[in-house]
Formats: C-alpha cells, sequence, structure tokens
C-alpha cells in the first residue's frame, strides 16, 4: 500500500516529515499515515506537471490513450484489492466499492477513447481570402480537488478525460480517503504514465489550494465537494481568471405519480438513496409522493429498508455502511430530531448506534421521517445520511413546483408509467440530471453536472472533453 506523495513519478513524504492518520471510519482503527504536506510541495507538483506537459500534449492520442486504456485495465484487474482498500477508508459496502471501481476504470477508459475523437471545425468564411479553421488544445496544467464519498471515481472523471485532452494534473484527494488516490497513482505508473503527468498530494488543503491559485501555470480547477467550499474557489480562481469545473452539493427530489410502478419506485427509491449510506450528491433529499399512491409506496419502501443489514463495509451481506465521521453523524442526528421537534414522525429507523462491539457509533438505520414541511432543515439542506423524509402531494404542477423550490440543481428522480408526463416532467425540472424511472442514471458516457448552485460544467459523455480543452481560432488569409 502506497502511503506517500506522488510528485514527478517519485514517492516523497512532506518535507518536515509531518503525517496525519487515515482511519477506517467503522472501527477507528488507523490505517495509514500519510504526508501532511502542505503549499511547498504543491508548488514542486505543479512543476513537475508543467515540466511534462509539452512531451505529453504533443503525444498523438492514440499514444496518450494506450497508458489511460492500461490504467483502466490494471483498475479492473486489481478490482478486488482497491475496492477492499476503498471500503477501509471510506466504509461503504464492498459490493459499492467494487462497483465504484469499476465505474471509476470507466471513466478512463471511456477518456481513452475520446482521446482520439478531439475534433476541430473548419467554418465558411464570408471572404474569399480567408479560411476559418477551430483548434481544440489542452488546457495545461490542471488541478483537480476531490471528496471522500467517492474516493476513486471522483479522482479517474477528472483525471481521465485531463490526461486524455493532453493535460498535465495534479490531484488532491480529500483528507479521509486519500489512499485510493495513491494506489490509482501507482497503477497509473505501472500503466506507463510519464513522470510528472500525474501527481497527488495531501495535506493542509487551505494551504495547498491556495498555492494552486497563486500559480499562474495552473490553467484550470476541477473540484467536487461542497458548494461552501466551491464558491471560495471561484473567488480564488479570480486571481488568474483560472477556468473551473464545480460539482457541489445537490438536494435531489425523488417524485412518485399515482401511476408509477410503486415496486420500481421503491427499487429506485433505494438505489438512489441508501447507496453509500446516503452520503452522495445526487442523494434524494425530498420525496414527494402523489395522494393515490402514497400508503403503498411508502409501506413498501418501509418493508424493503427493514431487513437491509448494518455493519462494517467489509462483512459480506452489509448494505449500510458507517457515515464517514462525527460531524457527519451530528449532521444527521441534528436534521432527524430538528424534523421531529417541527412535527415530522417517524415511520422507520432513527437510530444512529454501534451495531456490534468494535465498531464505531456512526452506523445510522435507514430512516423514513413522514409530515414534514418547508420548515425543516432537511427540506433545504443537504443530510448525507439514509434519511428519506417523505412529503405528499396533490397535483402534478404542485410536484413540480415543490421540486423546483430549491437553490440546487443537481439530481433529480420521478416514477410514471405515463409517457407524456415523462417528457412535461422532464423539461420542467430545473436539475442538470433526471432520472425517469431510473434511480441510478450516472454512466461514464452521460454527462454528469448541476445547474443553480449545484455547479458548472459536466464530467463524463463526449461533454466532458470540452473542460479539458481550449477553443483557438485561426484564421488564415489567402491569396
Ligand atoms: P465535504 O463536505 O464533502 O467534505 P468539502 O468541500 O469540505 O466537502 O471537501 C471537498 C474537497 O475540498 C476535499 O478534498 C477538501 O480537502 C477540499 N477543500 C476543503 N477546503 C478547501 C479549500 N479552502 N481549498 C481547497 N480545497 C479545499
Amino acid at each position: 500500500m502506497q502511503t506517500r506523495n506522488l510528485i514527478n513519478g517519485e514517492w516523497r513524504d512532506a518535507p518536515s516529515g509531518a503525517t496525519f492518520d487515515v482511519t477506517n471510519p467503522a472501527t477507528d482503527e488507523v490505517i495509514a499515515k500519510v504526508p501532511d504536506g502542505g503549499a511547498g510541495q504543491a508548488v514542486a507538483a505543479i512543476a513537475a506537471a508543467r515540466a511534462a506537459l509539452p512531451s505529453w500534449r504533443a503525444l498523438p492520442a492514440a499514444e496518450r490513450a494506450g497508458p489511460l486504456a492500461k490504467l483502466a485495465s490494471l483498475m479492473l484487474a486489481k478490482q478486488d484489492e482497491l475496492a477492499k482498500l476503498l471500503t477501509r477508508e471510506q466504509g461503504k459496502p464492498l459490493a459499492e466499492a467494487r462497483g465504484e471501481i469499476s465505474y471509476a476504470a470507466s471513466f478512463i477508459s471511456w477518456a481513452a477513447e475520446e482521446a482520439k475523437r478531439v475534433y476541430g471545425e473548419t467554418v465558411p468564411a464570408s471572404r474569399t481570402d480567408q479560411r476559418i479553421l477551430v483548434l481544440r488544445q489542452a488546457v495545461g496544467v490542471v488541478a483537480a480537488i476531490t471528496p471522500w464519498n467517492f474516493p476513486a471515481a471522483m479522482i479517474t472523471r477528472k483525471l481521465g478525460p485531463a490526461l486524455a485532452a493532453g493535460c498535465t494534473i495534479i490531484v488532491k484527494p480529500a483528507e479521509q480517503t486519500p489512499l485510493s488516490a495513491f494506489a490509482i497513482g501507482e497503477l497509473a505508473l505501472e500503466a506507463g504514465i510519464p513522470a510528472g503527468v500525474l501527481n497527488i498530494i495531501t495535506g493542509d488543503s487551505a494551504a495547498i489550494g491556495q498555492a494552486i491559485f497563486a500559480d499562474p501555470t495552473v490553467r484550470k480547477v476541477s473540484f467536487t465537494g461542497s458548494t461552501a467550499v466551491g464558491q471560495k474557489l471561484m473567488v480564488a480562481a479570480a486571481n488568474n481568471v483560472v477556468r473551473l469545473s464545480l460539482e457541489l452539493g445537490g438536494h435531489a427530489p425523488f417524485l412518485v405519480f399515482d401511476d408509477a410502478d410503486v415496486d420500481a419506485a421503491v427499487i429506485g427509491a433505494i438505489k438512489s438513496k441508501f447507496r453509500n449510506a446516503g452520503q452522495t450528491c445526487v442523494c434524494p433529499n425530498r420525496f414527494f409522493v402523489q395522494d393515490g399512491i402514497y400508503d403503498e409506496f411508502v409501506a413498501k419502501l418501509a418493508a424493503a429498508l427493514e431487513p437491509l443489514r448494518i455493519g462494517s463495509g467489509l462483512d459480506e451481506g452489509v448494505s449500510v455502511g458507517p457515515l464517514i465521521d462525527d460531524d457527519a453523524v451530528a449532521k444527521v442526528r441534528d436534521h432527524v430530531d430538528d424534523a421531529l421537534s417541527h412535527g415530522a414522525t417517524l415511520r422507520l429507523g432513527g437510530k444512529i448506534f454501534s451495531p456490534e462491539s468494535g465498531l464505531t457509533e456512526r452506523f445510522c438505520q435507514p430512516t423514513i421521517l413522514e409530515g414534514v414541511n418547508a420548515s425543516m432543515k432537511l427540506n433545504h439542506e443537504e443530510t448525507f445520511g439514509p434519511v428519506a423524509p417523505i412529503r405528499r402531494f396533490t397535483h402534478e404542477a404542485e410536484a413540480i413546483e415543490l421540486a423546483n423550490d430549491s437553490p440546487y440543481g443537481l439530481a433529480s428522480y420521478f416514477y410514471t408509467r405515463d409517457n407524456s408526463r415523462v417528457w412535461r416532467v422532464a423539461e420542467a425540472l430545473e436539475y442538470g440530471i433526471v432520472g425517469a424511472n431510473d434511480g441510478a442514471p450516472s454512466t461514464a458516457q452521460a454527462p454528469f453536472g448541476g445547474v443553480k448552485m449545484s455547479g458548472i460544467g459536466r464530467e463524463g459523455g463526449r461533454y466532458v472533453m470540452h473542460e479539458y480543452l481550449n477553443i483557438k481560432y485561426v484564421s488564415i488569409g489567402i491569396d
């Protein structure tokens, strides 16, 4: 297991020798000590990325695609090992961690293919002595700042397209989950990605962030995390007018109409809400269920959630792992208590506990709250836990209004069997992603991203390449 920072193809400690602990959220066991680096290591990583840039971006696309495709296949070959490491540092059940590794690898293999399709354009001119050419070129040195909830996939969906486009990169993983990042770094070296093309640094996030935005070499920052930090990065980016991709918080609505297939809606709700113990930015935070089907949906959801096994993600058969840390526990508890004190009723769960000796008190039962209203915190703040707050609605227009009543606009979901309603509601939802009868829309070939305060830019699909390419207009005068 690699535990040091990757700078210019070398594994390095922090110059001060300082480290911080990476712990298993299920047990508090210290898994590793990793470098507590700071601005100095960021500067070194940026210098390495700058030095590696000219030869990497000059390679024919197919030669950049080669090592990327190799990296994806190495990740799949080591899927079980990587999944165990991911579960140990992040907590999610092993089956989900395995899924995340193949999902993470798919972003790299998709990008490796897209590298070969970075097409330019010729545009008809309005003068006979001019030809208009549009080129697309790598933006240069890129920094990626990533969160803990998907320690592998949030990195690969940035580094895959960045490297495919001809950029070099500095990755700053979340402090809770750097080990998956280092493991990807090791495999990248094995796959033949040259020194300096991929650098990985851990440590003081504010100091590293400042160093990244202070250096005009860095032309692009891609960030996934909270809206509050994303806003800070937007301010910092003004300094050198750095391009940004921001994938920020969400507050997804999940609508179930009277004409829905209730069983499918329950399966969709479990996939979207309870994966990763509710700790994803696309998790529904607000369920709206139409009167005629309300009782059936809630009863079936409760019945499906009740038998789910809660425990360490390393134990086969566990479906709900721990929350990431004590702050996450405090937030979930606060949201549930606040809802109950404002008149919500508990239909299922609600307890945060330790399921067996040796495990921390960070395990939250899948929870259903009914009688939710707009005054409650969980109606407007992201809970990031396995809590489903449910409200009734009567009319389609009312449901759309409730769903859109949020400053966020990342994911949204609805279930109906009426084809016209599918179109109407999908078009009316002010969200970057709509799952129409689909609780798990994310996939490497589709654009992922939000509107409103959920961010800027798209990851996945052919759209992601734009994030790492500049447009250059060449006007050619001819006789
Ligand atoms: P979360 O709430 O999911 O932990 P954060 O937005 O706090 O999300 O963190 C996401 C990533 O942003 C992490 O890698 C974290 O270290 C990093 N980060 C947090 N604050 C800053 C900052 N001021 N500058 C740069 N990166 C930061």
